[in-house]
Parts: structure tokens; sequence; C-alpha cells
């Protein structure tokens, strides 16, 4: 039974003759050039969880070009493959059944938290300065400058009002 895979990182996608047969017999889609934005062991357990999850196929092996899991679309076709995944809190042991971290058997709840706490990137006051933000940043401060010149012009107009208002009660005395 021939099946199609896909990777979700670089949209390599193709047709195998089976499981156990991962030369391509039809590339659907080259794919290849992207890589994951976060760290490549995380893009690999988030892709992991999501199958272990059901919300997608099954992992039946690695990607070609960027090694991250490849997703069978036949969600009730072929059985898993295993997976080995070096993380900062050990190794961890991917399996049709069950999850280990150095050889402790884990629920998936309880490892994806651990996991994403472990690896996933954190704020740094140096990404302020990304170019990737630079555009964010420059909408900030237009939108600074506007507010503060609106709240000045706020200002201006509530003293104008009081300033009129003052000498609209002074009297000034009329000449005889
Ligand atoms: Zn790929």
């Amino acid at each position: 039974m021939s099946l199609v895979v896909r990777c979700l990182t670089c949209h390599h996608r193709a047709r195998w003759r089976d499981v156990g047969a991962p030369e391509p017999v039809e590339v659907l889609q080259t794919g290849g050039s992207r890589r994951p934005a976060i760290p490549h062991e995380l893009a690999a357990w988030r892709v992991w969880a999501r199958s272990l999850r059901g919300e997608l196929g099954p992992v039946v092996g690695r990607c070609p070009h960027c090694d991250q899991p490849l997703i069978s679309e036949q969600p009730d076709g072929p059985s898993p493959v295993s997976w080995v995944l070096p993380t900062p809190l050990g190794e961890v042991q991917i399996e049709t059944e069950q999850i280990q971290l150095d050889g402790e058997v884990q629920d998936l709840a309880s490892i994806d938290e651990r996991l994403e706490a472990a690896m996933a990137p954190r704020f740094s006051p140096r990404s302020l300065f990304d170019i990737r933000n630079l555009f964010g940043g420059v909408f900030l401060l237009i939108l600074g400058v506007l507010a503060s010149l609106w709240v000045m012009a706020a200002l201006f107009l509530v003293r104008f009002i009081i300033a009129v208002g003052v000498q609209d009660n002074v009297a000034i005395p009329l000449p005889p």
C-alpha cells in the first residue's frame, strides 16, 4: 500500500511505496529549503507531540532534507517509527506506545511541559535589536509620538479654554 508523507518544516512531500520502503516513488513537492526557526530538537518534539495527541498522522520517518519527522497523511495507516531525541533533560526515546526519558516511562502531557520549559526560546533583550523586530519597534515609536502630540494638543486646548473663561469673567470697567 503506498502512502503520502510530508514534512511540516520544509514542505517536502512524497509518495512512498510502503512504510518500510522510504525511497519515494514520486516526489509531489520538492521542498527542502526551509529550516525550523526554533531549536531543531524542539521542532521535532512538537511534531511528535501533535502526532501522539492524534492531531497529525503517524511519524513514519525522517525528512531527507531537514531531518525533521515525516508525517503520513493517512491517519490510520502505518504504525509510527521510533525516535531518539537528545534534549537538555536527557535522551528522550519515543516509541509507538510510550515515551521514555533516560529509561523512565513518561506521560505525554508532563514530558511535553518539561521539554517546552527546557527548550523553548525565551525573550532576550538582544531580540529587541533584531532586524525582524525593527518594524514593530518603529511602529510603536510612531504610536508613542502620536499619543504625546495628542496629549499636548489636549492640554493646549484646556489652557486656552480656561484662559478665555477667565478673560470673560474679568469685569472690564466701561468708560463713563
Ligand atoms: Zn523537511
